[in-house]
């Protein structure tokens, strides 16, 4: 049997109207979706509730543990009704924001009731995805008139950035409070907010779904130059962060987003934090049945930054190819993966490696070693993990396998960015949706196990059936002796 092929970046895909029927979703499934992010800046509760029972059967019908993220859409700021729906602006031309929900020609209106008086000269407005942009040259108490820098046209509803004005809107709306209240409730597996600015506002929702009884994993998505100021304690509050590169490139010079991105990422690994980089991957998909050359190079990059997950929006979303997208994605996470893993195999787990004889080799450390422990993971735990990945190389073995009740010691190996593959053993199904999302792990879904010999006997029938292992393989178990509550501080090697 042919060994399957394994692809160890994870895929979110967007769910919208082409996505949210029952067949479309075993689709995207059997094309490699891992995650799917359901978007609550549209639709209602009921819909994306109908939804998510949609996606939980047919992961059940696939046998494959798929997660679900729900997405607060958070503070963002929107243009009122526009005259007609839509608005020139024309470059050098004034433009007044007032007050209200009430416009005359020439003013807009906005979502955010004291966006007015929050506004001071010099600010500038970007509108309709950045593409139009004004400056505020004088602001009175019910209204700030604006210039034109750069015109285009605007739509009713659209969002409206303020890069660099610090608002006191709340982290949450009246509706986020109640989305996610939904998601506690509905068992979603990750909740990420939009436009943190802080760690407050991360911990504020953290506590919001344990005090209702959800495990869900919050995700920070950075979209704000004030979450690139407290970019470190952000991350260390979140579970996982995400790129959120739609609005950041608008809040931030879109020139600077390459670095800014490599930057989010680099503090995700000390961290040891999965991140999601998202927005505009195969923006060209939408309509297109290929990719550009600099979208599949995008996706490349961002797996070669130390993405553990990239994102499809509209490819997904609204689309006219959503299948063809998550192949695209698939093949290019593959194609990346294959070269990278060979180059830095003498890089990888550690100290050993291999040169181009085959020989182990000592090794330089890259992706450089998290320097913080995952939160909740004892440090013997770590440095087990850690041994058992310089093991796998060096024998060349065929999996790593870590049972994990709560996903940590899964997180543990993920960031390693071990090239030996990871099998991550559960009984827990929320535990197995998350471990979707981790870099490199398999989740596979088994009940309890009599000690460390029937875990080993029941992977290794696993693996012998589904491909991927042959008598005479190596396998790597992190176990524990049941040292403390879930601490592994045991690696075994089996030879299959
Ligand atoms: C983004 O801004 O990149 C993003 C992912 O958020 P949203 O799609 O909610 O705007």
């Amino acid at each position: 049997m042919s060994e399957p092929q394994i692809v160890r970046t994870k895929i979110v895909a967007t769910v919208g109207p082409v996505s949210r029927a029952e067949e479309p979703l075993q689709t995207l499934v059997a094309a490699g979706v891992d995650v799917f992010r359901l978007n609550m800046a549209h639709g209602s509760i009921a819909e994306h509730q109908e939804t998510l029972d949609r996606i939980r059967r047919v992961s059940d019908a696939a046998g494959r543990p798929i997660g679900v993220l729900v997405d607060l859409a958070g503070p963002k700021i929107r243009l009122g009704e526009l005259p007609g729906g839509a608005v020139e602006c024309v470059e050098g031309a004034e433009i007044t924001f007032v007050s209200g929900t009430a416009a005359g020609p020439g003013e807009f209106t906005t979502t955010y009731e004291p966006l007015v008086k929050e506004l001071a000269v010099g600010d500038a407005v970007m509108l309709a995805d950045g593409t139009v942009s004004l400056v505020v040259e004088e602001r009175r108490a019910d209204r700030a008139r604006c210039r034109v820098v750069q015109g285009g046209i605007v739509r009713s509803r659209q969002g409206v950035n303020l890069p660099g004005v610090k608002l006191s809107v709340a982290a949450m709306s009246a509706a986020d409070w109640q989305h996610a209240e939904w998601a506690a409730a509905a068992g979603a597996d990750f909740v990420s907010l939009s436009f943190v600015r802080s760690a407050v506002e991360v911990k504020l929702l953290k506590e919001l779904l344990r005090t209702r009884g959800s495990r869900a994993r919050v995700v920070a998505k950075i979209e704000k130059r004030e979450a690139l100021d407290n970019l470190d304690s952000i991350v260390e509050a979140a579970d996982v962060v995400m790129v959120a590169r739609g609005d950041l490139g608008v809040e931030i010079d879109v020139a600077g987003m390459p670095m800014v991105q490599k930057q989010i990422i680099r503090v995700c690994q000390r961290w040891q934090k999965p991140v999601i980089v998202a927005t505009q991957m195969l923006d060209s998909m939408q309509h297109s049945r290929r990719p550009t050359r600099a979208e599949t190079t995008d996706v490349a990059n961002a797996i070669l930054d130390g993405a553990d997950a990239c994102m499809l929006s509209g490819e997904t979303a609204i689309g006219d190819h959503p299948r063809l997208a998550v192949e695209m994605m698939r093949r290019i996470a593959a194609a990346t993966e294959r070269q990278y893993l060979a180059d830095r195999w003498q890089y990888l787990e550690g100290r050993f490696g291999r040169d181009e004889t085959g020989a182990a080799v000592a090794a330089v450390e890259f992706p450089p070693p998290p320097s913080k422990l995952v939160e909740g993971l004892h440090p013997i735990t770590q440095a087990v993990v850690d041994g058992a990945g310089r093991i796998a190389a060096e024998l060349d073995a065929k999996l790593v396998v870590v049972a994990s009740k709560s996903g940590v010691t899964a997180i543990a190996r993920s960031k390693r960015r071990g090239a030996v593959p990871t099998v991550g053993v559960s009984d827990s199904p929320a535990t197995l949706r998350q471990m979707a999302l981790y870099w490199g792990v398999t989740p596979l879904a088994m009940d309890g196990w009599a000690d460390t010999s029937d875990l080993l006997e029941r992977v290794t029938a696993w693996g012998l059936a589904a491909g991927r292992l042959r008598r005479g393989d190596r396998i790597l178990l992190v176990a524990g002796t049941g040292f403390g509550a879930g601490g592994h501080n045991m690696a075994v090697v089996h030879e299959v």
